[in-house]
């Protein structure tokens, strides 16, 4: 509850006061509960397309004035679908999930960890530029390779890294940037991140 509301009610009777700070509280969790229905994604709980999307927006622009390195990187596991047929789809789910936690473990969170599609997620680090943006994708993948549950059941990711453009860059052509350079990481083995300027 809100310092000043609280110093506020303070001298009111006990039990009015409890009345009024059960009904607050009660409306705080149905705002968290509306504003994570509204951002996040159900199964792994990572920020999903809509507000993915808002924050893009927002820090091309701030980036289109020159004011940050802006860096974009998707990231889509391998062979899911031989993962799935292999050990049924409750199991897929659970590394699925495993693999956002990694992912979220490893960000800062300024990053935008979003799950983008089926298997495939988008991360968004502003203040970050390309070589950062390695860095931050060699510290995932080890992640990945470390991690005892992925490393069990052998899921690896590949990915896409990009930067923004200075002035001619769209949200698009970023995406569509990423998109390639992971196309590009699929077709040379997959289990790695390529990067386009
Ligand atoms: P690639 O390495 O080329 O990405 O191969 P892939 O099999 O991962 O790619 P493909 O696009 O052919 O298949 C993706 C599979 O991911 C298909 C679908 O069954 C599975 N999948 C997508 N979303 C979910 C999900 O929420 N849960 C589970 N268990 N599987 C999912
Ligand atoms: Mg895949
Ligand atoms: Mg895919």
């Amino acid at each position: 509850m809100d310092k000043s509301l609280k110093e506020k009610i303070k001298f009111l009777d006990p039990k009015l006061r409890d009345k009024i700070e059960g009904m607050f509280n009660h409306m705080y969790d149905s705002i968290s509960l509306l504003y994570d229905a509204a951002t996040r994604d159900e199964k792994t709980g990572l920020y999903n397309t809509r507000f993915f999307e808002t924050i893009f927006s927002m820090e091309t622009e701030k980036a289109k004035r020159g004011q940050q390195n802006l860096s974009l990187i998707i990231l889509d596991i391998d062979f899911f679908k031989k993962i799935n047929d292999k050990y049924g789809h409750v199991l897929a789910d659970d590394l699925l999930k495993q693999l956002a936690k990694v992912m979220v473990k490893n960000a800062r969170t300024a990053d935008t960890v979003t799950r983008f599609g089926g298997e495939e997620f988008l991360i968004l680090l502003p203040e970050t530029n390309l070589s950062q943006a390695k860095r931050f994708a060699k510290r995932l993948q080890n992640a990945i390779h470390k991690d005892r549950l992925l490393k069990k059941y052998k899921v690896t990711a590949s990915g896409g890294i990009t930067q923004y453009r200075k002035q001619r860059d769209s949200k698009k052509s970023m995406k569509s940037r990423a998109d390639k350079a992971l196309y590009q990481a699929k077709n040379s083995g997959r289990d790695r991140f390529i990067v386009l300027k």
